[in-house]
């Protein structure tokens, strides 16, 4: 027997009408091809995003453990009104929470991994010609604790699923018609690409694209899921998620990657000496703060500076925690600056060709944008860049690489 999993984001379910459009493709779907079907869904569009508003209402800093209960609540409600669509349809389906099928995580509030799933009583159903509809994002702790799994973690869920099930193929409907060389809202001249490479699309997820979760692809990746994206309102074959292979298309570049939830800060005249990188990232690290790129220059005068990149959401707790360490540290001064973006070149073509990086900051330079730091990596190079260059840069980037559509 064929399985597949599909997984329906947030607009793909956004209304009652897109819910009934959904189990309407799932009827015609079982019909047509008699697959097994496990259906991951999301919550309503903009649902989660009003829940967390919600507790900001209520607390500063709300506790992890309590977004938790409550934004796991947002897929509930659509796993519910999809089963009634497809029961009213003549479908017979059944409906789970992530704490009923038991996904099992760790206990990483607000991020927590996925380490088991259960899938007898999905079996069962399955067995007795039922569509399955699987609340994404959400799992439960071996102490019976509710757990999500980060924003856009629905992916995941529908990924950790395929690859338990042995499913034939992963699914996942969104509001585009696959994944695009690069955010075709950014640069609408942007080309769907009709297969990808797990670490092509690893690194577009790690570097901002947010069209799947990281740790879907990486359990992709791991666990060999054919993973589709595809479009939920029009026909189409999507992009293939693949391994690399001959007949791949041979671009040096696949795709711009873009992240606009950046901040930089400097730490400037630092005395050079021994233990000097530790002493100011050690206490970021212990609050929990996730550093990105990291620059430090070549000491003049037995001085250094020191800048790194974090979280935008991080910024002004990184800010106090720097004016602390500089004291300390006997340093001059710190500076920061949370309207910065991260534009990145990602192809497993950069392997094999010099001179992307020349090219990339002769266009940049051309159109006036200065660089504040670069970083690269086998398959990508990165670049932070001011806010209001982002735009400029993507689609100048994108021409001169000839991503464009004819
Ligand atoms: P869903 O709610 O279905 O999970 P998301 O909003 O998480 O959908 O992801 C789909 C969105 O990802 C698209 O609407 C698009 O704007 C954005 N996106 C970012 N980068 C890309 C890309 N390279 N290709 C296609 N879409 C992208
Ligand atoms: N509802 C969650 C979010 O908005 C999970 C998801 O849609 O994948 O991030
Ligand atoms: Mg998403």
């Amino acid at each position: 027997m064929t399985l597949h999993v599909h997984k329906y984001g947030g607009t793909s379910v956004g209304t009652v009408d897109k819910i009934q459009n959904v189990a309407q493709k799932l009827a015609d779907e079982k019909a047509k091809t008699g697959h097994d079907l496990v259906v991951v869904v999301s919550a309503m569009s903009g649902e989660t995003n009003r829940m967390a508003d919600l507790a900001k209402q209520m607390q500063n800093k709300p506790s992890a453990k309590q977004m938790d209960v409550l934004l796991s609540t947002g897929e509930q409600v659509t796993i519910s009104l999809l089963c009634m669509a497809l029961q009213e349809l003549g479908q017979s389906a059944a409906s789970y929470t992530g704490s009923q099928v038991k996904i099992i995580t760790d206990d990483s509030h607000t991020k927590a991994r996925i380490e088991d799933i259960q899938t007898d009583k999905i079996q069962t159903d399955l067995a007795d010609g039922k569509i399955v509809v699987v609340a994404g994002f959400q799992g439960i702790t071996v102490d019976g604790a509710i757990t999500t799994l980060g924003r856009g973690g629905s992916d995941t869920t529908a990924v950790a699923l395929a690859a338990t099930l042995k499913a034939d193929e992963c699914r996942i409907y969104t509001d585009v018609d696959g994944v695009y060389t690069t955010d075709p809202r950014v640069e609408p001249k942007a080309r769907r690409l009709d297969r990808i490479t797990f670490e092509e699309m690893l690194e577009m997820a790690s570097l901002g694209s947010k069209i799947l979760q990281i740790r879907s692809v990486e359990f992709a990746g791991k666990y060999n899921v054919p993973l589709r994206v595809l479009s939920t309102f029009q026909e189409g074959s999507g992009t293939l998620i693949t391994y690399e292979d001959e007949d791949m298309e041979k671009a040096v570049i696949s795709g711009i990657a873009f992240n606009r939830d950046e901040a930089k800060v400097t730490m400037e005249g630092v005395p050079d000496m021994p233990g000097v990188a530790s002493k100011i990232i050690q206490p970021i690290s212990d609050a929990n703060i996730e550093i990105d790129m990291i620059v430090q220059n070549v000491a003049e005068d037995q001085t250094t500076d020191f800048t790194f990149t974090v979280h935008r959401n991080d910024y002004d707790t990184t800010m106090k925690l720097l004016q602390a360490i500089s004291k300390e540290l006997g340093a001059e001064k710190v500076s920061g600056d949370d309207k910065i973006v991260k534009v990145s070149l990602v192809g497993v073509g950069m392997r094999s060709h010099a001179g992307i990086a020349s090219q990339m900051f002769a266009v940049l330079a051309k159109e006036g944008i200065n660089i504040r730091m670069i970083s690269t990596s086998e398959i990508k190079i990165s670049v932070v860049v001011d806010e209001k260059y982002l735009e400029l840069a993507v689609r100048s980037l994108h021409e001169s690489f000839d991503l464009s559509q004819e």
